[in-house]
């Protein structure tokens, strides 16, 4: 069907989407068409080795058939009923996903920048409730680097000029540490601290691991000091990093996990906050709420989506071609390298200059990754990416670095 087309329709549907799109992205210059697994292919008919995975939103792959056929059911049966009635997908969802995070209660949301916020309102009012807290005082602990979403009350508290200049004034309430610095956190600790708010590992910042043992001290800190850890594993959550959350390889159980994109495979904006009852109880009827949150189709989705990780057990999958795929990486020399890093399939590769033209050079040999933080290349491929496509992903990286001149 795409054999006929050629590659001025690439530059035709570009030019219109710059004409009449806001341009608040930066994408590299090919146009999907179809996806399916670990590939993608352009309008072109050119197939790509997605190594993005829609920023760990794709850990199934694409078009999963059993994540496509509960969302055709369950298009034709019922997509939304607001919250206003119940719908029969809502509680199983829920049930279903508290228990596979040893969690007691869940608020579902659309997006991940949703499912932040609540985290915020529900960390504030338990704040006031049962920490006593004097009101309009709460405050949340978050780091440097972080990257928590887009809304204003987020990009409020991050430390990326970009994300933020020209949308002020801001919300207060929040104050940064240095990431992976426990005692640079000890020294924030005081009694109107409600939370500490933290990404396991910094995947927007560039991949940035913290050092063994932080999030563990971080935990037993915010015990300690009777605040609630909130791990925002949106990203590293649902296998990423080779276990179901990146908190587990630390026996760290957080007061709230924040999870979306690979929540619904996706194929549906889901998002969610799980944690105990005694914290989602701070929510009672008209405190909080969403038009499609917690919406059937949504619901049914994510639930195939969950029963997908486990009986396909992406996350050990993830674990094993992680580990083999991470070594591949840190082999190759090239002097503009200065750090190869990961956890399951989440790689980064540190570079001394712009990440830009090495993804463009990829690109053109059919493999699909994205600069982040401007010099770190994030590798991440859907989790059901088979070790024949990672034994060619490497060779494409190996070509690229020793091809390229400096
Ligand atoms: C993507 C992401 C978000 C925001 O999710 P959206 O669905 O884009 O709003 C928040 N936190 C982390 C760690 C993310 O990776």
């Amino acid at each position: 069907m795409t054999s006929l087309t050629t590659p001025s329709v690439t530059q035709e549907f570009i030019a219109r989407e710059d004409q009449w799109g806001a341009h608040n992205y930066r994408p590299l210059d090919l146009v999907i068409e179809s996806a399916q697994g670990a590939w993608v292919t352009d309008v072109n008919g050119k197939r790509y080795l997605d190594c993005l995975s829609a920023y760990s939103a794709v850990n199934h792959g694409h078009a999963h058939p059993r994540i496509l056929q509960t969302m055709i059911e369950q298009a034709s049966r019922v997509t939304l009923t607001s919250r206003a009635f119940r719908n029969d997908q809502l509680g199983p969802f829920c049930e279903e996903l508290a228990t596979a995070c040893g969690m007691e209660m869940v608020l579902p949301m659309n997006t991940g920048a949703e499912a932040v916020e609540t985290a915020i309102k529900a960390a504030r009012r338990w704040g006031y409730r049962t920490k006593g807290i004097p009101d309009g005082h709460a405050t949340i602990i978050a780091f440097n680097g972080n990257f928590h979403g887009r809304t204003t009350t987020i990009v409020g508290f991050s430390s990326e000029p970009s994300y933020r200049e020209g949308f002020g004034p801001f919300a207060p309430g929040f104050v940064l540490a240095p990431f992976g610095d426990i005692e640079a956190v000890r020294a924030l600790m005081h009694r109107n601290v409600c939370a500490v708010l933290v990404e396991p590992i910094q995947c927007e910042a560039g991949v940035l691991i913290p050092p063994p043992g932080f999030l563990r001290a971080l935990a037993d800190l915010c015990r300690e000091h009777e605040v609630l850890l909130i791990a925002d594993e949106i990203q590293t959550g649902l296998g990423r990093t080779g276990a179901m959350f990146a908190c587990d390889h630390e026996d760290v159980k957080p007061d709230m996990l924040v999870l979306g994109k690979a929540l619904s495979g996706g194929f549906y904006p889901v998002s969610a906050v799980v944690s105990r009852r005694n914290v989602l109880d701070v929510f009672g009827p008209g405190s909080h709420g969403s038009t499609f949150g917690g919406n059937p189709l949504g619901c049914a989705v994510a639930r195939t989506a969950l029963r997908v990780l486990q009986d396909e057990h992406l996350a050990e999958r993830s674990a094993a071609l992680g580990a083999w795929f991470l070594q591949q990486v840190q082999a190759l020399s090239h002097q503009d390298i200065v750090d190869v890093r990961g956890r399951g399939l989440l790689v980064g590769i540190e570079l001394r200059g712009s990440a830009r033209p090495w993804c463009e050079a990829l690109m053109a040999r059919g493999m699909l990754c994205k600069e982040t933080h401007d010099h770190v290349i994030r590798l991440s491929p859907p989790l059901v990416v088979s070790k024949d496509d990672l034994i060619w992903a490497v060779q494409q990286l190996r070509e690229v670095f020793t091809t390229a001149a400096a």
